[in-house]
């Protein structure tokens, strides 16, 4: 047996190490350094959000990430939106928070759901979708794979009206459309227009639609069995509240003394940050501070694994055609020599 020792540790030896400390021989620093690491290099979080047009999506982001995103947005009138396509418009920016550096990119897709017919108004967002995937299969089969951009997208926000009873056919079409491609994440929008029980109605029957409609919404993980109570009580209160309904402002209101984002009627103020008026703070601990690498994770390993997976099965496919050309049902054999689309 052959050993070969090929990296020395570097660790410096501290001459202060108390007797227990030299027993150990240091791999215990790798969190440390792989949390370092990242630190340095900045993370990146990709958002899609999705819903017709006036849903309160972008005052939501907004709220959500205390930027003002869509500060350039040209409103169409209803006239301008009769023949409107669906667009896809991404917004970056840079965040840092005690150090850590966030480029979140926001994917926004206006006109979808504003046509007269809606049909396939979600082809070019899975397109937009699939493209990302190919791009970073191709760089990542490419020569420098060192600093491939990765605009995967992460999460899809997408946004149900308050008004109806359940799903629209165009929720259902659009959420069968993306849920292999995207971790779907559904949301009852602008959820102050409905009174508690009718926003418990509404999220019962969302569910049991997407039950029933096969809908494969993002799962959250489950709970490790070694978290704290206190974690596992959020989790557990937090798989139960969906889909979580919300409400966006972009207004700071006096509240009870205080200053915070809320919406102010006659009647009283609503606080996008009260749980007892919605559940945008569960989204945002969501999003940001429990899941977003989950997000992530579920994106690199099962939607584009699955993507890849089915770009190797068409290439080989491809390849054996070229070498095995077969008679179709017709007698005719076909014999492409362009490079197979990825
Ligand atoms: P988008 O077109 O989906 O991006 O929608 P906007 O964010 O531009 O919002 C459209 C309108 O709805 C604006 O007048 C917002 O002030 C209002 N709005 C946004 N969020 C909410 C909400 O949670 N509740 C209510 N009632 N109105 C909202």
């Amino acid at each position: 047996m052959t050993t070969n020792i090929r990296y020395k540790s570097r660790i410096p030896i501290k001459s202060d190490e108390t007797p227990e400390e030299k027993q150990y021989v240091g791999f215990a620093t790798l969190p440390n350094q792989v949390h370092r690491k990242s630190v340095k290099k900045g993370f990146d979080f990709t958002l899609m959000v999705a819903g017709e047009s006036g849903m309160g999506k972008s005052t939501l982001v907004n709220s959500l990430f205390l930027t003002d995103l869509y500060k350039d947005r040209k409103l169409l009138n209803a006239e301008e939106r009769i023949n409107q396509t669906v667009e896809i418009i991404k917004h970056t920016v840079d965040i840092e928070e005690k150090g850590v550096k966030l480029k979140l990119t926001i994917v926004d897709t206006p006109g979808f759901g504003d046509a007269v017919n809606n049909n396939e108004c979600w082809k070019p967002i899975t397109d937009y979708i699939d493209q990302q995937f190919e791009q970073y299969f191709r760089d990542e089969s490419g020569l420098n794979r060192k600093n491939i951009q990765d605009n995967r997208v992460h999460c899809c926000l997408y946004f149900i009206p308050p008004f109806g009873h359940g799903l629209r056919p165009v929720d259902v079409e659009f959420m069968k459309a993306l849920h292999e491609k995207v971790n779907v994440v559904p949301l009852i929008a602008k959820a102050d227009c409905l009174t508690p029980n009718e926003i418990k109605k509404l999220k019962d029957r969302v569910r049991e639609e997407i039950e029933r409609f096969g809908i494969k919404v993002y799962q959250f993980p489950e709970c490790d069995s070694d978290e704290d109570e206190e974690f596992k009580q959020l989790d557990k209160e937090l798989k139960e509240c969906c889909p979580l309904a919300v409400i966006g402002s972009n207004t700071v209101v006096e509240a009870r003394g205080q200053r915070v984002r809320g919406r102010l009627y006659p009647w009283g103020i609503v606080e996008v940050e009260n749980q007892s008026h919605c559940d945008f703070v569960k989204l945002r601990n969501m999003l940001i501070r429990s899941h977003m690498h989950d997000l992530k994770d579920v994106t690199c390993d099962v939607h584009y694994e699955n993507y890849r997976a089915q770009c190797i099965q068409d290439m080989t496919r491809y390849v054996r055609l070229c070498r095995d050309p077969r008679k179709d049902k017709n007698g005719i054999t076909t014999r492409t020599l362009s490079l197979p689309p990825l």
